[in-house]
């Protein structure tokens, strides 16, 4: 599919109270008055950005790829959250992520007769709704706040605005042949940080869900396309296995590893794709080395 690149999206509005709003928004919902619903809605459509901490802000609507960063400054490995996820539609896979007619193929292709809902996979948000003739057709994204975006392309019908909420599994167009398509189908990504990573490594289409409640990003293999890495195959394989991973116990701080394993902090926030401030959950794996 298409690789055009954008200039740095629009810097957007900081949202500096949104741990606040966040959790009013969550007191709120235990209220059942239209009058609540009404502010529930304002807030997360004017303040709720997902993963903002991640995109650090940018909210493009200018393209996919709108604030892309580049592969480089990705961190080496993240974890997605993928719990929750619903299939965007059920259907057969037509054409995987790969090389493709000389060009790149940054999705996959599902089979499906024009008309048919197609549903978010995540709550999320809409970041973009748009047109695109030569490629996408008429497509959206979603912003999820396991810092994933997802796109959908050759809609019929598109049935959200850009900035609206949406849940897993809400219908959000009409599967179409818009744009550069030679049947019915859709198209689907998904994007880190504006880079696509081929969705098969999370999500078993045959099946309908997700492969793994959490997924661990490593760059060198998500990104395996780009141009760093393209070729490294064999080089990955062997980085990967020198990873070494840390299980977080019950009380266990990032100050805590940092000593036991004599890795700084930053380096195991740059390591994890993490916020020092974050608090860690026991069980999570967190990679030291
Ligand atoms: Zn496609």
């Amino acid at each position: 599919m298409l690789a055009q690149m954008s200039p740095r999206m629009e810097p957007r509005k900081k949202a500096s109270l949104l741990a606040d709003n966040t959790s009013f928004v969550k007191q709120s919902h235990a209220l059942d008055s239209a009058i609540s619903r009404h502010i529930i809605k304002d807030l997360e459509e004017d303040e709720y950005i997902p993963a903002d901490d991640l995109y650090e802000g940018s909210w493009g609507t200018t393209g996919v790829n709108a604030g892309r960063l580049a592969i480089e400054n990705i961190p080496d490995s993240i974890y997605f959250d993928l719990t929750g996820y619903i299939p965007a539609i059920e259907g057969k896979v037509t054409s995987r992520f790969g090389p493709r007619w000389k060009r790149y193929h940054y999705g996959i292709d599902i089979k499906l007769n024009v008309g048919d809902p197609v549903a978010s996979v995540f709550d999320g948000k809409i970041r973009i709704t748009r047109y695109d003739r030569g490629g996408y057709g008429s497509y959206v994204v979603v912003r999820h706040d396991n810092g994933l975006e997802t796109v959908y392309g050759h809609f019929s019908k598109i049935l959200v605005t850009e900035g609206q909420v949406v849940r897993a599994g809400e219908i959000i167009g009409l599967g179409g042949n818009s744009g550069k398509s030679t049947g019915p189908h859709l198209h689907f990504e998904t994007r880190f940080l504006g880079n696509p990573i081929n969705p098969e490594k999370f999500f078993d289409f045959e099946l309908g869900e997700a492969k793994v409640s959490s997924y661990l990003m490593v760059k060198e293999i998500a990104f395996h396309w780009a141009k760093p890495y393209r070729n490294k195959s064999q080089e990955a394989s062997t980085s990967v296995a020198k990873k070494k991973f840390h299980k977080v116990r019950n009380g266990e701080t990032l100050t805590r590893i940092s000593k036991r394993y004599g890795v700084s902090i930053n380096q195991l926030c740059r390591l994890n794709g993490i916020n020092k401030k974050r608090s860690l959950r026991v069980g999570q794996t967190i990679r030291y080395n």
